[in-house]
């Protein structure tokens, strides 16, 4: 639980946002429109009130998208560069953030998952596969 302010951006850099005080859940989720959205084997999500969220600049670029058959689930991303940014959930209760989207660490770590039971497929524990610093060198 702190008041510390956390920041965020996109790739392009045209928006930014910061959100202030303690996060209500942080938490990986695995649905398949999670998946879609972000491109990834699951979204890393912080979960905030809306009025927690301030965007420090470029919300004319923010492009919505709320998802019709959806209860709750919407997006947010940049119109110029694509990303993912918060988005306000369709119930207008709770704003996600995507945490990939983070400037720093927001001092907090994932409690849990979630919609295990829709996980990818070709999802492999992280951990169990060799890693490299960066790219690897090919050919030694
Ligand atoms: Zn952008
Ligand atoms: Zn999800």
């Amino acid at each position: 639980m702190s008041e510390e302010t956390t920041t965020g951006s996109c790739l392009c850099g045209k928006v930014a946002y910061a959100f202030i005080g303690p996060v209500q859940v942080f938490q990986y989720c695995h649905c398949s429109r999670c998946r879609k959205f972000t491109g990834a084997a699951f979204a890393p999500n912080i979960i905030i009130e809306p009025q927690q969220l301030e965007w420090l600049r470029g919300e004319k670029h923010v492009g919505h998208y709320d998802l019709p058959e959806a209860k709750h689930f919407a997006t947010a991303f940049c119109r110029l560069c694509g990303s993912s940014l918060p988005w306000l959930t369709q119930s207008r209760k709770a704003v996600v953030i995507p945490a990939g989207t983070l400037d720093g660490d927001p001092g907090v770590r994932p409690q849990h998952n979630i919609f295990c039971a829709d996980r990818a497929a070709w999802f492999d524990d992280v951990e169990g596969l060799i890693k490299y610093e960066a790219l690897p060198v090919k050919g030694g």
